[in-house]
């Protein structure tokens, strides 16, 4: 049987204390950390960039299927994806959690230990946050902070006609996974005696518990000196994210279907459940690859990485946010995407 230490048995600030005994610091940013009434940190002349978000169990993830030690991660994931979307490095976090006694000692440690191995993979430092109870259920509040040389940061605002429009990694993936899982929770709900039915089905189930925020491209960016004009993160499909763009820039676009990244066993997964692939890709969202647009005479700076696609490129306002299907058909692009899931 696994051990269950009531958290009570503690006390708050015995508790605050084992969560972060062992906290690395990987940034000369971070002054000062967890342990005092406020955190230090000191950017050295170098602009700051912050976000936060709020996760709740039953509205944001379902521990039913979420293992905590992967929504540990993911939480800070999502958050260094909010950065890197501003072009900026991501620094520090801080992280407030709120949980009921349902929640043991050795919950809260396997939710930390996910938290830890995102701030390794990332470089981020946990400078503070909050602890207290909640009478039901689990609630985090995570906020990054990040650093850019000033005036280097992008917002969704910079788009031009005749630039292209890019993303990284691959699309729908994760929404694949989510679905999978609703599945296999529905059919556990109607006979706990059924195994879980993942055969094969790794990496989509895989995008949607661990994603990764794509920091190596916000360093790949630096390296080749290119700077978007324009970025967004994907978390709630291509289709979302290119309407934010083209309204915050007062732009439009043409999307060519075909050139949208989606993986083979994205494909698969999507057959599956007779859903439409590129539908996935347009209206699935939690993918949090980065959607962004360069100058034309930036193109020749992506040879070197092969996990970016140009998918299409930026017209005028007036001619809209358009997708060219395989079968060469234009369409509006919705936020729900297209209408392929008609
Ligand atoms: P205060 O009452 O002044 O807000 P707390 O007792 O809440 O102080 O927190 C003490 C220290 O522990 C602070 O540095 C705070 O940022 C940090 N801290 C509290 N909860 C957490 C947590 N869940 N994860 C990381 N750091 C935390
Ligand atoms: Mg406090």
């Amino acid at each position: 049987m696994n051990e269950r230490t009531e958290v009570s048995s503690l006390g708050e600030f015995a508790l605050i204390d084992h969560l972060t005994k062992n906290i690395e610091i990987h940034n000369v940013s971070s002054i000062l950390g967890v342990g005092d009434d406020a955190a230090v940190i000191d950017h050295f002349g170098k602009q700051t960039v912050v976000t936060n978000d709020l996760l709740i169990e039953g509205v944001h993830f379902d521990l039913m299927y979420t293992p905590l030690k992967h929504l540990g991660y993911k939480t800070v994931a999502v958050n260094v994806s909010d950065i890197c979307a501003m072009n900026a490095t991501p620094t520090q976090i801080l992280l407030g959690i709120a949980f009921s006694n349902r929640f043991s000692l050795e919950a809260l440690d396997d939710f930390y230990e996910g938290v830890y191995a995102a701030c390794e993979q990332y470089k981020v430092d946990l400078i503070g946050g909050d602890t207290t109870t909640s009478q039901k259920g689990f609630i985090i509040s995570c906020t990054a902070i990040g650093e850019v040389a000033p005036d280097k940061y992008v917002t969704r605002k910079g788009a031009q006609k005749g630039e292209l429009l890019c993303v990284t990694g691959d699309l729908g993936a994760a929404f694949l996974g989510l679905t999978l899982l609703e599945r296999e929770k529905k059919i556990f709900l109607e006979n706990p005696k059924v195994q879980p039915d993942l055969e094969g089905e790794t990496y989509t189930v895989g995008k949607i518990l661990k994603p990764e925020a794509r920091v190596d491209v916000i360093e790949y960016f630096e390296k080749t000196g290119i700077t978007p004009t324009a970025m967004i993160d994907v978390s709630d499909g291509l289709s979302s994210e290119i309407l934010h763009i083209c309204q915050q820039s007062g732009v439009g676009c043409v999307l060519y279907e075909e050139k949208i990244p989606v993986t083979e066993e994205t494909r698969k997964a999507a057959f599956k459940f007779n859903l439409d692939p590129t539908a996935c890709a347009l209206s699935g969202g939690e993918d949090y690859e980065l959607l962004f647009t360069i100058k034309q005479d930036d193109f020749e700076k992506l040879s070197g990485e092969n996990s970016i696609s140009v998918i299409g490129y930026i017209t005028d306002e007036d001619a809209g946010a358009n997708i060219i299907t395989k079968g060469g058909g234009k369409h509006p692009i919705t936020a729900q995407g297209w209408n392929a899931f008609k």
